[in-house]
């Protein structure tokens, strides 16, 4: 990416035009898109166009069509909906449309049009550009073009990027929005959760998604749901509804005292008629007696600010559309940007629109595996786990072959902590396994605090953050003989570590006391948590989005009132290790004018361009609006430029253009509530480590079993390298690697993975905050 970025387009002499719309239904992130696109393409030598109003602004063409420059979008990442506009356009669905929306981009010199919308907006995109030929012609012939205009423009240029918070895209994993969407609803739902609870009451809650069931899915996951309706999988069995009023009335004798059920506004039953959420409220009040609420979450879903994700999404993709439209041949088809195994990638936009179509498709002909299957790989593998930790199998634990699994929390708190532990709570638990849950960390098993847990000791964690276990850094070494010997006395068989760095050393520490101590010779999992994101193994750990998303808050205060008081820097220092993670994506999502890393360092040569770059871009402020600007520091950027050394040399230089405040976030980053994201990720590294215990504890039993502290369930020795291993989350996949091959890819000393995957997104951020300088 860094090649490319600042190399100028050659368009055979003339300055390409670049068009970016939005339509369709608005989407967070839209705007952080159109600014990659803007930014992206005004570095890259050519001039940038905004469509208002979606296709309407094509068709009606004049103002609607407007240049952009650098500062045009300044402010746009924080900003929910599309600030240029989205509309329904009945005229572009008709020739007459797209014959005027030609003869206006062709009028304006436009070469390239980039589309950001869902599957409709990429529908029409495509029609458009198949039928392009056909349209100059018809428009030469009616002499509405020159045959020389024509000909100047005779290939359209189109890329899709999929703005559609309902993530029903095929051919990418997630779309623009979703991910916020999630978040409101997420933010919904937890705050009827606690009225629920109140008042023991059930609530039915619809969410948004004609065709695709992702939001309410991901939405029942994150919330701890009691159930979900999606179109892609309607309930099985004629007698559904007395199944289901079973399970609930089961949950309600256990001591739940809240029944959440969320209905996707486009569920079906396998008949294909609608499942309301007036037929779920019906259900619940008429069969069950409950005090049954409805609440119908409608456009609150669609607003505000965008999260992180969308944030960078939108930005990443703008930025790659760009380049997709300087690399565009007319034997090359459409590209739409998706994103896939987390990377951005480029597809064949005809390919994705038939794709998504057949979706719908499936499920008018009943086949519901295929709908399932046409989603993306984790979609499936999430329903079942959804399902797997919602309904308590009614003979839980205790049995023959149960494993007993401890549970520790290690290092500092991070969001998706407790969502993990109670993941492997009740999905052990329904496994038949005895899951204990270690207190306060290795102090704390040192000292014998192990406890039994239940289904219902975890009802409620997966909203919570911190550590309701409780957690600190201590590491076994404490006391290993103790650890031994408590994991004996408790005859643990397998052990899940839910922590950071610490538990990731913890872990290689009882792996070589293996041959002092047998009691350590069992499965174990490491499943990252930490703010830090700094665990090798693994491109995500739980807490990291929290924590992202906690910064961008502030960040976003900060720089609103660094705006208003004009002329203000403001130095942000964040967490991170020696790892740049936290402040390199959340620097992106903020728009930040600099970003200092431990990777990179701070010197003296770095400041003085920084002092340069402010000093240019306050100048050339307009007058009476000089912007508020934010620099994140990552604390270990530097011994020596500590964050009261770079805003005072910032200060001292900047003269009386501008001045500089310091902000230190400090434990404000740990976040309150688990973002969604974390919240799923939790689900789904918990459940895929209580599978990887099983299959280890089973592979040791067979090779060898002289183990003398097991005395029930399953013998459990297994002294295989492989059965230690960190749960990681790769593209989109869940892997396990053994600590002790992780090491190589370690570095120990700085306490984080030796490779980071996210240095392109530091050079994007540098891009488009105007920081050629530091591209060179
Ligand atoms: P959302 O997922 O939010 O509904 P969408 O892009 O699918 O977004 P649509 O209303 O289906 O939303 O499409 C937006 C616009 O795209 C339409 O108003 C129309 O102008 C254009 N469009 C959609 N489908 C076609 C088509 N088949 N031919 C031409 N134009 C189309």
């Amino acid at each position: 990416l860094a090649d490319h970025l600042l190399k100028v387009d050659d368009n055979g002499g003339r300055r390409r035009k670049i068009a970016i719309l939005t339509s369709g239904g608005d989407a967070p992130g839209m705007n952080a898109a159109v600014r990659g696109v803007v930014r992206a393409a005004i570095a890259r030598g050519c001039d940038a166009y905004a469509v208002h109003e979606g296709y309407q602004g094509l068709v009606d063409g004049g103002h609607m069509i407007k240049k952009m420059g650098w500062d045009d979008v300044q402010g746009y990442l924080s900003t929910g909906g599309t600030v240029i506009g989205t509309a329904r356009c009945k005229a572009f669905r008709e020739r007459p449309g797209r014959l005027q929306a030609a003869k206006n981009m062709v009028k304006e010199g436009i070469d390239a049009l980039i589309v950001c919308g869902g599957d409709g907006s990429l529908t029409g995109a495509d029609l458009f550009r198949s039928e392009w030929p056909s349209l100059l012609k018809e428009l030469v012939s009616a002499g509405e073009l020159t045959k020389e205009e024509a000909d100047n423009f005779s290939h359209l240029n189109i890329v899709g990027l999929v703005g559609s918070i309902d993530n029903d895209m095929s051919s990418t994993d997630i779309t623009i929005g979703a991910v916020t969407c999630l978040h409101r609803i997420c933010e919904s739902i937890d705050s009827i959760s606690s009225t629920a609870s109140s008042h023991s009451r059930a609530f039915v809650v619809e969410v948004m998604g004609r065709h695709c069931g992702w939001l309410a899915l991901m939405a029942g996951i994150a919330t701890g749901a009691d159930f979900i309706f999606i179109p892609e999988r309607p309930p099985s069995g004629e007698d559904w509804q007395d199944n289901m009023c079973a399970e609930i009335k089961r949950h309600r004798d256990l001591g739940k005292r809240k029944t959440i059920v969320i209905v996707c506004e486009g569920a079906i039953d396998s008949n294909l008629k609608p499942i309301t959420s007036k037929d779920m409220m019906d259900l619940l009040t008429d069969r069950l007696h409950l005090d049954t609420r409805m609440t119908i979450l409608g456009h609150v879903q669609r607003g505000g600010t965008p999260c992180v994700f969308d944030r960078n999404l939108a930005t990443m993709q703008g930025v790659e559309a760009v380049e997709a439209v300087l690399d565009s041949r007319p034997d090359i088809p459409s590209p739409m940007i998706g994103m896939n195994e987390n990377k951005i990638t480029r597809t064949d936009l005809m390919k994705a629109v038939a794709l998504t179509g057949e979706v719908a498709k499936a499920i008018a002909r009943k086949d519901f595996i295929g709908a399932m299957d046409l989603r993306d790989p984790a979609f499936n593998q999430q329903y079942e786990q959804f399902m797997a930790t919602t309904l308590a199998n009614s003979e839980e634990g205790d049995k023959k072959e149960s494993l007993r699994i401890g549970i520790i929390n290690v290092g500092a708190p991070a969001g998706g902590m407790n969502a993990a532990v109670r993941a492997a709570v009740r999905y052990a638990r329904n496994r038949g396994h005895i899951p204990f849950g270690i207190q306060n960390g290795f102090p704390g098993l040192i000292a014998g605090q192990v406890k039994e847990m239940k289904w219902m000791d975890v009802d409620g964690w997966i909203a919570h953050g911190g550590s309701e276990l409780g957690t600190n850094r201590d590491q076994p070494s404490l006391d290993l003989g103790m650890v031994s010997y408590q994991l004996q006395k408790f005859n643990i068989q397998s052990l899940l570590l839910i922590g950071g760095f610490e538990a990731y050393t913890a872990c290689l520490e009882m792996y070589n006391a293996r041959n002092v101590y047998p009691a350590f010779c069992m499965p174990m999992v490491h499943i990252p948590a930490t703010i830090s994101n700094n665990v090798p193994g693994t491109e995500f750990s739980l807490g990291c989005d929290t924590s992202l998303n906690a910064i961008m808050e502030s960040c976003d205060a900060i720089k609103q009132s660094a705006t208003a008081s004009r002329k203000r820097v403001f130095v942000v220092e964040v967490h991170g290790g020696k790892s740049g993670f936290l402040a390199v994506m959340s620097g992106l999502a903020v728009g930040a004018t600099s970003v200092y890393i431990p990777e990179e360092g701070i010197n003296l040569e770095r400041l003085q361009k920084d002092v340069n770059h402010l000093c240019q871009r306050y100048a050339e402020d307009a007058e009476g609006k000089s912007q508020g600007r934010v620099i994140i520091r990552s604390e270990a950027a530097s011994k020596t430029y500590s964050t009261d050394i770079v805003s005072a040399i910032i200060k001292e230089e900047g003269h009386q253009q501008f001045d500089s405040r310091t902000a230190i976030l400090g434990h404000i980053q740990q976040g309150n509530s688990p973002s969604p994201l974390d919240r799923v990720r939790a689900m789904r590294l918990a459940i895929c480590s209580i599978d990887f215990i099983e299959e280890h504890a089973c592979a040791g039993s067979s090779a060898s079993s002289t183990a003398s502290h097991v005395s029930t369930g399953p013998a459990v020795y297994n002294k295989d390298p492989e059965s230690i291993a960190v749960a990681g989350i790769q593209g989109s996949n869940v892997s396990f690697t053994s600590v002790e091959g992780l090491l190589k890819d370690t570095d120990l000393k700085n306490r984080k993975p030796a490779q980071t995957w996210w240095m392109d997104y530091k050079r994007t951020g540098n891009l488009l905050a105007h920081r050629f300088d530091l591209l060179k």
